[in-house]
Formats: C-alpha cells, sequence, structure tokens
C-alpha cells in the first residue's frame, strides 16, 4: 500500500476553506486568507570552523498581519519546506486571532540541523539570517520567536545583529530572549502550561478530575517537556514519552505504567529534546520503539512534536480508552483524520488554541520591553492562564452550542475576527 503524502500547506487550507465556506465568507476575504502575503525565500552563506563556506536555505513568510504585526517562530529543521513555513504562518494569524491578541501571522525556517553545528557556525548563522531580513523584520513589522529547536540563545544573537544594522535598541523585535536581556519571566514554560491550562479546563467541563487521568506523549522538546512537568504536578499520570535519538536517527518509546518522572527524564534529555536511552533503561524505563506512544491505553494523547503525527493509517492504533487529543504540537492531525477522531467521539484540543500560551507569552514579553518593566512570574503566569481559559471557553461553548468540532469551532472564531480586521481596513 502507498504511503500518503501530506502537505501542511495543503491541509492548512483544507482546514480554512470549510470553515470559510460554513461561513459564507467572500471570495476576495477568502483569496487573501487562504494565502500568504508575503514570502521570503533566500539563502545564507555562513563561513564554517573549518574555513568552508556553506549556504543554507531559509524562509520568511508573512501570512497575515491586518490584526497587528506578523509574529511566529523560526523552525531548525533539515526538512524544513516552503510548504511547512506556509501552513505554519497561517496556523500562526488564527493563533494570535483565537487567543484575541493584537499580532497577526508569520513563520521562518533555515533548513538545518543544529545538531550538526558549532555554537559559533549557529551564531554566523542566526546573524545572517537577519542581516538579510533586517528591512522586513521589526516590532511593528514582523516579529520572530523561537520553535522547533530554536530556543534564546539564538534569538539574542539575532537581536543583536538586528540592533547592531539599526543603531538602537528594540528588545520587543523578537521574544523568546533569555530572561534579563529582555525576555519574559515564564516563556520558557508558557506553550507547555498553556496546554495543560487549556486541558485542565476541558477536563472540567467533562467532569473527569485530572488527578484520575493518563496520559502519553510523544515529543520531550520545550513544549513536551513543560506540559509533561504541569500536567504530572496537577496530578496526572504521564506513561508513556516518545522523542528522536539523534546517535540512532530514530525515535523510541520509554514507559513507566506507574507514572513518568518528568523531572528525572528532563535530567537526561539533551538540548533538543532527546532522551539518552541507556540511562533512562538504567532508570527502569522500558523502551520501546517509538511508534509505541499512540499505542498506550491512556485518557489523553498529547502529539508535542510535529505534523502529520495522526492521519487514518495510524487512527486505528489509538486505545478506545483516549478521550481527549491535546494538540500540543503544529499540525499533528491530518484532515482526513479530523472524520474519524469526530466519530469516536475524541474531543479534540486544536493545536491553535492548544499551544497559544506560547505566542500569549511572547505578547507579554513585547509589552513588558515596551514598558520597560518586568512582571514577576506570578503575575504572568496568573495573566496566562486567564487569557487561555477565556479562548478555550469561547471556543468550547460555540462547539457545544452549535454542535460543532472543536477544530471548526476554533477555526470559526479566529475566521470571524481576521476577516473583520481584514475589512475594516477595507481590504476585502
Ligand atoms: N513558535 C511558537 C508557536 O508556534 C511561538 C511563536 C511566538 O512566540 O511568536 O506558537
Amino acid at each position: 500500500m502507498s504511503k500518503t503524502v501530506y502537505n501542511p500547506f495543503e491541509s492548512a487550507q483544507q482546514q480554512f476553506d470549510k470553515v470559510a465556506e460554513s461561513l459564507g465568507l467572500d471570495s476576495g476575504t477568502r483569496e487573501l486568507l487562504r494565502q500568504p502575503m508575503q514570502e521570503i525565500h533566500f539563502t545564507i552563506p555562513v563561513k564554517m570552523d573549518d574555513g568552508s563556506t556553506k549556504v543554507f536555505k531559509a524562509y520568511r513568510i508573512r501570512h497575515n498581519d491586518a490584526r497587528g504585526p506578523a509574529k511566529g517562530g523560526i523552525r531548525f529543521h533539515p526538512h524544513e519546506t516552503a510548504d511547512t513555513v506556509r501552513a505554519l504562518s497561517m496556523w500562526m494569524t488564527w493563533k494570535c486571532a483565537v487567543v484575541d491578541i493584537p499580532l497577526g501571522g508569520g513563520k521562518g525556517g533555515i533548513v538545518f540541523d543544529p545538531h550538526n553545528l558549532s555554537a559559533n557556525e549557529q551564531e554566523r548563522l542566526c546573524r545572517g539570517y537577519v542581516r538579510r531580513l533586517a528591512t522586513q523584520l521589526g516590532p511593528n513589522q514582523d516579529v520572530p520567536a523561537p520553535d522547533v529547536m530554536s530556543n534564546g540563545q539564538h534569538m539574542l544573537w539575532m537581536l543583536d545583529e538586528y540592533e547592531t544594522i539599526s543603531n538602537g535598541r528594540y528588545p520587543s523585535m523578537i521574544t523568546g530572549k533569555p530572561v534579563g536581556m529582555g525576555g519574559s519571566l515564564g516563556r520558557k514554560e508558557a506553550t507547555g502550561y498553556g496546554v495543560v491550562y487549556v486541558l485542565k479546563n476541558l477536563l472540567k467541563e467533562m467532569n473527569i478530575p485530572i488527578e484520575s487521568t493518563t496520559a502519553s506523549m510523544q515529543g520531550f522538546g520545550n513544549v513536551g517537556e513543560y506540559a509533561a512537568r504541569m500536567y504530572s504536578e496537577l496530578g496526572g499520570k504521564i506513561v508513556a514519552i516518545s522523542c528522536w535519538n539523534q546517535v540512532d536517527a530514530q525515535s523510541y518509546t520509554f514507559r513507566k505504567l506507574d507514572g513518568c518522572d518528568v523531572e528525572q527524564l528532563a535530567s537526561i534529555k539533551d538540548a533538543f529534546g532527546g532522551i539518552d536511552k541507556e540511562k533512562a533503561a538504567a532508570l527502569g524505563y522500558e523502551v520501546l520503539p517509538g511508534e509505541e506512544w499512540i499505542k498506550q491505553d491512556v485518557d489523553i494523547l498529547i502529539p508535542a512534536a510535529l505534523e502529520n503525527q495522526i492521519t487514518p493509517a495510524v487512527f486505528p492504533n489509538i486505545s478506545k480508552q483516549v478521550k481527549v487529543l491535546c494538540e500540543a504540537a503544529n499540525g499533528p492531525t491530518t484532515p482526513d483524520c479530523d472524520p474519524l477522531i469526530r466519530e469516536r467521539g475524541i474531543i479534540v484540543l486544536p493545536d491553535f488554541l492548544c499551544n497559544a500560551g506560547g505566542v500569549t507569552c511572547s505578547y507579554f514579553e513585547q509589552v513588558q520591553c515596551s514598558m520597560n518593566y518586568f512582571w514577576d512570574i506570578d503575575e504572568v503566569f496568573e495573566k496566562l492562564e486567564y487569557c487561555m481559559t477565556k479562548a478555550f471557553k469561547a471556543v468550547y461553548k460555540l462547539a457545544v452550542e452549535n454542535d460543532l468540532y472543536m477544530r471548526d469551532a476554533a477555526y470559526t472564531i479566529a475566521i470571524k475576527r481576521v476577516a473583520e480586521a481584514v475589512k475594516q481596513r477595507g481590504w476585502a
């Protein structure tokens, strides 16, 4: 049987088209919103430590900025494509709209694997990215942030390059910076914690105590780790976590049926979320094939890695016990799988709502940078929980009242807000 190949941009367009149709959106607005407004594809030459020059392919794509400056991370991944960045930029527009922050959607990517570059080479690559985009980025234009395999240090190199070129200090041109260098307390935890704030609210609606639930997770990067930490802190039990193993170039699932110790696993992971297989085995974890994470008898599945993971091909492997699909990653579920999920009665916490905590805290970071006054951590988490809870409640209410699939309800709210901004600006 040939394997279906999924294109994330086509998936993002299908999701949009379905809801745009049901909203009766006019054709001009539809045409505008089903594709990015601006794309920059470019190359970055980098002097490597051995004296050779390597050329890296890179992107910055702005989907829509009707509601505010474009906002979204820069992914470092060897398989990054223009279509992936297009999809991710589109999802950023809906993400900012569903939590109602005054930002648009953008995304960037550099095609490379940071595991294979020295810190100095990574710094030159980050600076090269900004040098090429300097006139396009800025607090009022387009504001990057970390994403898959990029981190606060990368953001700070980018900021420094931008400020050198611009001859001034513009801390709100980029977010996810280290604390003390214009970063917000809580930004590191925000995406993962936000996932659990939303999950907690859903379980409350379902009358299920979180302490009685079990979960299995894919991915143990920044998002996965902090979602797992908060979920365990609230009493939930994570029985399995799968992640990529760079040495073996394959993924493994680490399982402990009486509950993973998240703190302990975090202490034996590398900078990109890979858990040390030998150390985990010594600590009593079963080391299973990567795809086992989805087959566990748990109440909640948390995909927290990449797109296209929940497909009709793997759907039959999902245990009948699963009640909630908590999409911490961007685009983990393919559109052809949505009807199967709905039919089985699994409730989806859709990606751009579920993982919006990161960009919400990025917005807080910008606000704090603009005031040059930084909040303490309780204030950040309190505001974050408030925003996530409010957004969840609106989506859930709409879904229940209109018998909508949660993804469609979230899209309905987000598309309406963006379409309204487009209309008010006189763009369509
Ligand atoms: N990369 C994160 C996301 O996909 C955060 C974006 C941001 O903070 O701008 O939501």
